[in-house]
């Protein structure tokens, strides 16, 4: 097998192991893998948010009514579709304390740690989830980020792109197809991925996974077996 620390594999990958991402550490000199991402240290709190994923000035919308995809450019609280002319609304939402009802959004919801999803069907473009879920259900169009302390069964939630965050645990024990994964936590699955499964720095992933892209921060810890 490749000797070679690389750390983003292109093409159909297909990997069988636990794969771990080796913790960057400046303070050893043994880092021969220079860091393919930007972190700094192990941060024990919730650190790694979507904030690399900040809106561009034209973004990618879905319709939730008829899954149409188009372009938009600038920040409103409606839009019309272009497609079924059903007015969206595109307003990002806070969860900070029970919550029952469900949101339909072209915007984003955050689900903070004080928050409780306890009904409520939730569709939003990117969600972050730090909060409990005890009833509901969770849909995002684009990233859906699970936080740590989290625990949730994989039959309420559903995303395009997954992000485990720092101290997130996910376990699926069905088949999972997303398109993009990110790491900073710990994934546990059977994963098929369309997109690029980029494992950070301090991530770990377990199970079985096959990929169009892959990539390691960190370095490989195969090669230094
Ligand atoms: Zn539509």
């Amino acid at each position: 097998m490749a000797e070679e620390k690389a750390r983003l594999v292109d093409g159909f990958t297909t990997l069988k192991a636990a794969q771990r991402a080796v913790q960057h550490d400046r303070s050893s000199g043994k880092t021969s893998a220079e860091p393919s991402v930007s972190n700094k240290k192990n941060v024990p709190s919730v650190a790694s948010h979507i904030g690399h994923t900040v809106m561009p000035t034209k973004h990618d919308v879905v319709c939730y009514e008829c899954t149409y995809q188009f372009q938009f450019a600038g920040r409103v609280d409606q839009i019309h579709c272009p497609k079924c002319k059903v007015e969206l609304d595109m307003k990002d939402y806070t969860i900070d304390g029970p919550w029952c009802e469900s949101i339909r959004t072209g915007g984003n919801i955050h689900i903070q740690p004080s928050g409780i999803l306890k009904d409520g069907a939730l569709n939003a473009t990117d969600i972050i989830l730090e909060g409990k879920v005890e009833g509901g259900t969770l849909f995002a169009s684009r990233w859906l980020e699970i936080g740590a302390s989290v625990s949730i069964d994989e039959e309420f939630f559903k995303g395009r792109d997954l992000r485990v965050a720092r101290g997130g645990h996910v376990i699926f024990k069905q088949k999972a197809c997303y398109r993009n994964v990110e790491l900073y936590g710990n994934l546990k699955a059977n994963l098929k991925a369309s997109g690029l499964v980029h494992i950070q720095a301090g991530g770990l992933f377990e199970g079985s996974l096959s990929a169009e892209h892959l990539a390691v921060g960190g370095g490989w810890p195969y090669s230094n077996a």
